[in-house]
This record gives structure tokens, C-alpha cells and sequence, in this order.
């Protein structure tokens, strides 16, 4: 049985629920180690981020509950942090804040460019995805989908976050090869490349169940093929639900760490007395 999860939403950011809703339902799903991420305040305007002025407020709650509930569950305060392709780096007000936080979870949204309002996600609509990429990469999606792998791998061997998030977002919004096909050598490659530099860092690689239940039929991130391919280089990885609800605390967790297993996983990280440690799946 999966024990943890550190990808976990609230009403601070887009989540549906409060941060104590969620932590209730982590208990309840039987959780003994969680993390809270909300998504990272963002420098331009969004509505799908923390604001700037609830971060003292979100560290005092985090700090809050962990205190209540720590006879329950171990809890830790993170953040969702933005790296954005165009400036090759994260916000300065997220370098101001990663010293404050348990664990970082680091993942890409975003399309275009970030220094002013002109910009676009990967992940909010598909029309607004392939705007983005008419507008800034001349309507080739295959260039911003390598551009994408190339920060992904960029970001972990600057950073070395604890964790990488949705390591293939880019396939949300991707039903019929609208933007590409996995099965393409060019889009393997890059996937392939992008795995190999992660493998030089210690950065845990989630396996994010919580696609499914936002998008149906979008599967997990990583796509299954990409699964033993990450086994074959020893890379490391958490399970996480990316949950915005309550319910979405442990969605897919059983199916998935069946899976795993099937692939060689042996075992996930999880956070035990603030260190990273493995837990043996299937147990
Ligand atoms: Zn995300
Ligand atoms: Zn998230």
C-alpha cells in the first residue's frame, strides 16, 4: 500500500479543498508521511497560483497542522515551482523561499514568454497550448516539445529538486497525435536524453496518478513505456497524486504500484523524520 504523497493542492492555489480537508483525507486513505505543495506565486498575472500575499499565511497553516495532526501523519511544507523555458531559471521569489520549505517539487506549465503577461500553458487548454505554439515556436510542435525536454533535464541538474513533476505534461492535451506521436523515434529521443541527465542527480521522478482523473484517458506522466526506461537507469521515484480534491488523495494508487512493480520497482522515496528513504512497494 502507497503511504505518501507530496503532491498535494489546495484552495490556496487551484485546489477544491482546504489544506486541513486534505490532510484529513490523507489520513483516512491511511497516509503516514504527506506534503503540501501549492503551486509557487507566479511573476505575472494568472489564476491558478498562489498569491504572493498568502504565502506567510500558507507556511503558518502548514506549520499549524503538522503540530495537530502529527500523532496522525508526518507532514512537510513544499511548493510546486515553476521553471520557465524562456529565461532557463525559476522566479527570484522562488529562490527567496526554497530555504523555507521541506521539499521542492519542480515542473514546466508554461509556453512563451514569462517576463511579461504574453504567455500560454501546456496545460490548460488545448486551443491555448497550440496558440502558444503558433505564436512562439512558428506552429512546429515538435521544436517546443524538444525545447521542453531540454529544460526539464536543464532544470534537474541545476536545481536537483527532490522532486520532478509531471514529467510528460506535454501529452495532456495530445488525443490522436493532435501534437505529436510517442511513437515517434524524434520524441523518444528526446524523452530518452532528457532521463539520462536526470539520472546523474538524485531528484525522485513522480509517478503522478492524478492526470487521469482530470483529463480521462490521458493515463499517468509518465506514459507507461517510459517506466522501465527509467527502472533501466536507476532513477528513483515517488508516487504522487497531484490531487486538487480530496478524493483525488490516493487515486490510482493501488493499479499503480501493481504496475510498478511489474516494471522492477522495487521500492518509492518518502519522507520519514524530514529524510528521504525508501519504502518497499507492495507492502
Ligand atoms: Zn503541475
Ligand atoms: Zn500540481
Amino acid at each position: 500500500m502507497i503511504r505518501s504523497n507530496y503532491h498535494v493542492h489546495s484552495n490556496y492555489c487551484d485546489g477544491k479543498n482546504s489544506l486541513e480537508e486534505m490532510v484529513l483525507a490523507g489520513i483516512d486513505a491511511g497516509l503516514t508521511s504527506m506534503g503540501l505543495s501549492s503551486h509557487m506565486p507566479l511573476p505575472f498575472k494568472n489564476d491558478w497560483t498562489m498569491r504572493e500575499s498568502s504565502l506567510d499565511n500558507y507556511f503558518k497553516e502548514v506549520t499549524y497542522l503538522k503540530e495537530k495532526y502529527s500523532l496522525s501523519i508526518e507532514l512537510y511544507c513544499g511548493l510546486e515551482i515553476d521553471y520557465f523555458i524562456d529565461q532557463n531559471d525559476i522566479s527570484p521569489l522562488s529562490k527567496k523561499n526554497i530555504s523555507k520549505l521541506d521539499f521542492t517539487i519542480m515542473s514546466i506549465h508554461t509556453i512563451g514568454s514569462t517576463r511579461s503577461d504574453n504567455v500560454y500553458y501546456i496545460d490548460e487548454t488545448q486551443n491555448n497550448f497550440a496558440q502558444g505554439i503558433k505564436k512562439f515556436y512558428k506552429n512546429k510542435p515538435r521544436d517546443f516539445i524538444e525545447d521542453y525536454y531540454h529544460s526539464i533535464a536543464q532544470m534537474v541538474l541545476d536545481y536537483q529538486p527532490d522532486i520532478l513533476g509531471h514529467l510528460d505534461l506535454i501529452k495532456k492535451f495530445n488525443p490522436e497525435h493532435f501534437f505529436f506521436d510517442e511513437k515517434d523515434n524524434w520524441y523518444k529521443d528526446s524523452v530518452i536524453e532528457c532521463l539520462d541527465a536526470i539520472s546523474e542527480t538524485g531528484t525522485l521522478v513522480e509517478i503522478n496518478t492524478g492526470a487521469n482523473l482530470r483529463v480521462p484517458g490521458v493515463g499517468r506522466y509518465p506514459s507507461d513505456w517510459i517506466i522501465p526506461e527509467l527502472f533501466k537507469r536507476k532513477i528513483p521515484i515517488t508516487i504522487s497524486g497531484d490531487s486538487h480534491t480530496v478524493t483525488g488523495i490516493n487515486y490510482d494508487f493501488s493499479k499503480t504500484e501493481i504496475f510498478l512493480m511489474d516494471c522492477g520497482y522495487k521500492e518509492y522515496g518518502m519522507l520519514k523524520k524530514g529524510r528521504w528513504e525508501m519504502q518497499p512497494l507492495g507492502i
